[in-house]
């Protein structure tokens, strides 16, 4: 399931993409429900199957079944043009497609996770994962545009294949690990080199999560449509010219241990967003080097997930 937040008609609500159309699944869940003579069935689908993704998440186990419920549903309604298929059947074209969450509780990325990328920042392969964060408020959408701090000159790019996090738990055994995940997305993790590496005390995150340093998307693809999220190759274009590629295999510390290396430390909760970390070729690593400048166009994609295009400007403030 492509699982998407999008905004119609002003409202921002969680969707499934269907055959050229998105599926409200909650107006969907409430039809569900009324015609199986539920008096209340909007106030039911309300706490069934929250109408977004935070909330969906917090309910993983009852509210993805419910989800397919509402799908099936909506397979019959295309032709039927009546007001019910109206408030559950979107075309994908008549809709804004947000980030896929936006308002996690928390956003963990890992740095140095591929051997290529340490290599060539002349850092040593980690013997753990090297975490840090981003806020909320660095999320952007598809389409949305990457802003330009005055304040850096060295903005640079990052693909990462991001999953997000179903239930919640702590010192999670590695054998259950994925268990905890609900499906992959794409993050960018847009990176001010000058902020992330000069500034004093060595830490990284500052540089990492000025507002819309996040972008996200476009689709939350569910477990069940990536058997292995190891297998899956990975690029970022800039303006045209292919600057990273490689593959999730290549991740040192791939998704079990990083979800067991993360839960030690603290309690993962859904809606959580955990970047993997990012391949070779990333720009102030490149000779000479390439940073993201005002008019550009970044498009990574992830192969089973999609493509995440955000264009590129200087912020006016
Ligand atoms: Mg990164």
């Amino acid at each position: 399931m492509r699982l998407v937040t999008f905004e119609f008609q002003g409202r921002t609500r969680l969707g499934a993409e269907q055959e050229g159309h998105v599926v409200d699944l909650n107006r969907g869940y409430a039809l569900l429900l009324a015609t199986r003579g539920v008096a209340d069935f909007q106030a039911q689908a309300d706490r069934e199957l929250p109408a977004d993704m935070r909330g969906f998440l917090d309910l993983w186990d009852q509210s993805l079944p419910r989800a397919k419920e509402a799908l099936a549903l909506a397979r019959g309604l295309p032709g039927t043009g009546g007001p019910l298929a109206q408030a559950v059947l979107h075309p994908l074209q008549a809709v804004r497609v947000r980030a896929p969450i936006l308002n996690p509780r928390k956003i963990i990325c890992l740095g140095l996770n591929y051997r290529d990328h340490a290599q060539e920042t002349n850092a040593a392969i980690p013997s753990d994962p090297i975490l840090f964060s981003k806020y909320p408020t660095a999320i952007i959408g598809p389409e949305e545009p990457i802003l330009l701090p005055g304040v850096s000159k060295e903005v640079d790019y990052e693909a990462e294949l991001t999953f997000l996090i179903a239930r919640r738990g702590r010192h999670i055994p590695k054998a259950q690990a994925l268990d905890y995940v609900a499906g992959y997305t794409i993050m960018h993790d847009v990176s001010a080199r000058d902020y992330q590496m000069r500034k004093p005390g060595g830490q990284w995150m500052s540089g990492k999560t000025f507002d819309t340093f996040a972008p996200l998307g476009p689709a939350l693809v569910t477990k069940e449509d990536i058997p292995d999220p190891h297998v899956l190759d990975i690029t970022c274009t800039v303006s045209g010219e292919r600057l990273q590629s490689s593959n999730t295999k290549h991740l040192i510390f791939p998704i079990p241990d990083i979800v067991v290396y993360c839960s030690h430390i603290f309690t993962l909760e859904p809606g959580d967003v955990i970047a993997t970390g990012t391949p070779g070729g990333v720009g102030f690593a490149r000779k000479p080097p390439r940073f993201l400048k005002d008019g550009d166009v970044v498009v990574i994609e992830i192969q089973g997930i999609g493509a995440l295009r955000n264009p590129v400007r200087n912020d006016a403030r």
